[in-house]
């Protein structure tokens, strides 16, 4: 979608600190961080939340946390720890309409999130 920030990102038409990019996803740092490590790893293709995953997207959601799983590893959290969050529609606060998986970590977070 030409005008989703994120799709634009995915296609390199606005700049990101990319820390991870394969067909299917990329992942970089967020703008405005919430722990020392704070990444958002979305898929390249336009989905806007998770209630728009279906059978048309097979791979995305294992493959998200897959790479979530080697990020953690690749950034030093692990085995501290690492939060994965994805906030879906109006209530938990989502921002941007295109499926975004955040991984934070880095310090000691409290539950339950405000
Ligand atoms: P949401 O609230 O939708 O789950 O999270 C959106 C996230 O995107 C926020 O953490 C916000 O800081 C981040 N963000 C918004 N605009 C940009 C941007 O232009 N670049 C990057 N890297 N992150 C952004
Ligand atoms: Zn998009």
């Amino acid at each position: 979608m030409a005008e989703c920030l994120f799709c634009r990102i995915a296609a390199k038409e606005i700049p990101a600190q990319v820390v991870y990019e394969d067909e299917l996803i990329i992942a970089f740092r967020d703008i405005n961080p919430q722990a020392p490590v704070h990444l958002l790893i979305i898929p390249k293709g336009h989905v806007a939340s998770v209630r728009e995953i279906d059978e048309a997207h097979p791979l995305v959601a294992g493959r998200l946390l897959r790479v979530a799983r080697d990020l953690a590893k690749q950034e030093g959290v692990a085995e501290s720890g690492y939060r994965l969050v994805v906030n879906t529609g109006q209530d938990a606060g989502q921002a941007i309409a295109h499926l975004h998986l955040h991984l934070l970590g880095g310090r000691a977070m409290g539950w339950p999130p405000g």
